[in-house]
């Protein structure tokens, strides 16, 4: 028996390329925008690459003192220039690696439309075998050219997600 799936209750989000050290390669992803927020405290300095996160010190960024080659490896303390380290900040409650079985929806980014609708159906790779654009990958979603369907991934698109063990 089939059970049909409402997407009324899908997780809205963004999907992209899941690597990190140690995945040894990448899994197609989505990120819960529930768990995307602005980043407004992380900074580095643009000219020294010194991290800043006013979170954890509001008032004065860290003091760092090394030396490269005789020379001060930071600026000095006056001479930083600060800027947000990126837009968004992703937490990783928001993280759903794609599994078979999840009922994902993807969405073109401009017209709004559904570009691709369906349940994941991974097939699997021996690690560092295949690769997209470059990138190694861990599967491929059967029925689908692989640049096709890493371009969604790549470009961020949005999507729907029903996991699989909340439509089983
Ligand atoms: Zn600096």
């Amino acid at each position: 028996m089939n059970k049909i799936i409402s997407l009324e209750d899908a997780l809205e989000g963004v999907l992209f390329l899941h690597s990190e050290t140690g995945t040894e390669g990448g899994y197609w992803a989505f990120q819960d925008s529930q768990f995307i927020s602005p980043n407004t405290t992380r900074y580095s300095c643009k000219k020294c690459c010194l991290y800043w996160d006013k979170e954890t010190s509001p008032s004065t960024p860290p003091i760092v003192e090394r030396l490269f080659n005789g020379l001060p490896d930071y600026c000095s303390p006056n001479d930083h220039e600060f800027k947000l380290i990126c837009k968004e900040t992703w937490d990783y409650k928001g993280l759903h690696i794609l599994e078979n079985g999840d009922y994902l929806t993807i969405y073109h980014p401009k017209k709004n439309k559904t570009v691709w609708s369906g349940v994941i159906a991974l097939e699997q790779h021996p690690l560092f075998t295949e690769n997209a654009s470059g990138f190694w990958i861990h599967a491929d979603q059967i029925g689908i050219e692989r640049d096709v369907w890493a371009e969604y991934f790549f470009k961020g698109y949005h999507a729907k997600l029903v996991p699989a063990k909340e439509h089983k």
